[in-house]
């Protein structure tokens, strides 16, 4: 019988990262991955000669003492990764189909809200106050910061507060709220719902500093997943978990797809909250609290463009690149539903081959799961005909609208590939295909915010599902999920040593 100190479903930059923390304290960890490949969203992909990544494309706060590098430097990765940072005048660079203006985000507070206020003079005021906020907000969450103490029940208004409201508070001029909501894309963000947390989160760690790893992402998941080999822990690919199994009421292992069943004293599920009850008998969780969790709302989903350039035909951009039709970047269904697609992102990732022209780019719009309902039985590569049919034609409305940005792209394509929100939910395994789980709500915030505790006491969760998504919200989440087992300030103290 094979027992293991504790389990961990998932091998996303989660699953690795709380099996990097409990290895290195002396636990017998088995982490169980469903693919042949680790790393979940880390992973990257090669076609004719490129690095796709697949769902991290850049990381915020990485230079020295800012938040994640810390973090990065406890699990060991500082030192593996070859890190490129993005323009510190325009890492972002936001514009409108009918506007010919690139509104440009620079990195460190200051000079971000200078910066856009030489596009918006009247306004500066208005940046110095929104940059304030942010810096503010992100203070009220200790593991930002690397603190150790809990949130206070007298910060919790924060998260009710809406982002949508507060950038619309900020600045009475429509283009500048526009801009300052313009990396949507993000964090899929809703007008009526999106706590502005989860804005100031993201795009703080982001003015921070932003960086791309060179030759792509999946270094992360292979480092960590050498180093918790080195401390003694196992990673089983192909292994996918379909039933947490009890023996006189106690949840002691869990069935594989093959049947096989592995034990252990304690278990960590890094997949979405709702799969993981869903393999779970019904007997051993309160109804309502099964019920609010299968029912929460989840963000929308993406279709994606791999392109392969011509050589040197499209000239590597040190800035990611968000355009909207028009001058409303919030997700709505008058934007997702008419005249797709409303929006894109577009990214060269940076590569150790040329530094002037651009090997490849992703592009990214959002798209809905009902879009691909049809062939929602299906499995990847089998989906028929009419499937890539209905690739093809999204991916010539995408590159129409790329078009309007950047004229003649068409002729720098030597190829490209594609992904459909089917696609995302047979590699990760989240609901409908979602692009970051669970949609956080201001106006239920304790509702759509999960514990990672469980009714069942030796189940944890962790993942992008129960803080936030992203490196910095799953890192946050895998420490808050481990602290639970080390205590929290045995690890926060642990982590800020290794600085
Ligand atoms: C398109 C896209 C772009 C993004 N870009 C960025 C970015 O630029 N910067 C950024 O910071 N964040 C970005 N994100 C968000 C970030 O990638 C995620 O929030 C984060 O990687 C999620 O990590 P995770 O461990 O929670 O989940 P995942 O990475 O989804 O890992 C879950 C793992 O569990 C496995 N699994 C599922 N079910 C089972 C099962 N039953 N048994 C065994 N294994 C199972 C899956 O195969 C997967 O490997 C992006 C996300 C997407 C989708």
């Amino acid at each position: 019988m094979k027992k293991f100190d504790i389990i961990i479903i998932g091998s996303g930059l989660s699953g690795l990262q709380c099996g990097y923390i409990l290895s290195k304290e002396g636990y017998n960890v088995c982490i169980l991955e469903q693919h042949k490949q680790i790393g979940g969203c880390l992973q990257n992909f090669t076609r004719d000669n490129c690095i796709f990544d697949t769902g991290i494309h850049y990381i915020g706060g990485l230079d020295e003492g800012q938040s994640l590098n810390r973090y990065f430097k406890y699990f060991g990765l500082m030192d593996k990764l070859k890190l490129k940072r993005l323009d510190n005048d325009a890492f972002d660079v936001i514009s409108f189909g009918d506007d010919a203006t690139d509104y440009k985000y620079a990195m460190g507070h200051e000079n971000f809200s200078e910066t856009l206020a030489q596009q918006f003079p009247k306004e500066k005021e208005a940046l110095r106050k929104y940059t304030d906020k942010l810096r503010e907000l992100c203070n009220h969450f200790p593991l930002y910061n690397l603190e150790y103490k809990n949130l206070e029940v007298s910060e919790m208004h924060f998260f009710s507060e809406n982002a949508f409201d507060y950038i619309n508070s900020v600045t009475a001029d429509k283009k500048l709220q526009n801009v300052l909501a313009g990396t949507n894309p993000l964090y899929a963000g809703i007008p009526e719902k999106t706590p502005l947390y989860v804005h100031a989160l993201v795009n703080n760690s982001f003015i921070e500093s932003s960086w791309r790893v060179v030759d792509g992402s999946s270094v992360i998941a292979d480092s960590l997943a050498e180093a918790i080999q080195a401390q003694g822990g196992t990673i089983m690919k192909n292994a996918k978990v379909e039933k947490f199994v009890f023996e006189n009421n106690v949840l002691s292992g869990v069935e594989l797809s093959t049947k096989e069943t592995l034990y252990a004293d304690r278990f960590i599920s890094s997949i979405h909250p709702a799969k993981t009850l869903e393999m779970i008998d019904e007997k051993y969780l309160r109804k309502a609290y099964r019920e609010r969790v299968m029912n929460l709302e989840n963000t929308t989903s993406n279709f994606t463009l791999y392109v392969v350039f011509k050589p040197n035909a499209f000239e590597y951009m040190n800035h990611n690149q968000y355009f909207y039709r028009k001058d409303d970047v919030w997700l709505s269904h008058e934007n997702i539903d008419k005249d797709w697609p409303y929006n894109f992102l577009l990214i060269t990732p940076a590569s150790s081959g040329s530094e002037k022209y651009a090997d490849c780019a992703t592009i990214m719009a959002y798209m809905d799961i009902k879009d691909v309902e049809k062939w929602e039985h299906t499995t990847i590569g089998k989906r028929g005909d009419d499937y890539l049919e209905f690739k093809k034609q999204k991916a010539e409305q995408l590159l129409d609208l790329v078009e309007e940005r950047f004229p003649g792209f068409r002729k720098t394509i030597k190829k490209y590939y594609t992904s459909s929100p089917l696609t995302f939910r047979d590699y990760t395994g989240t609901v409908g295909g979602s692009l970051y789980g669970i949609l956080k709500d201001c106006n239920e915030p304790l509702k759509t915010l999960i514990s990672p505790k469980t009714k069942i006491p030796n189940l944890l969760l962790t993942g992008q599902n129960i803080i936030l998504h992203g490196v910095l919200g799953v890192t946050i989440g895998s420490v808050t999920t481990c602290s639970d087992i080390l205590g929290l300030e045995y690890l926060v103290k642990k982590i800020k040593n290794a600085g």
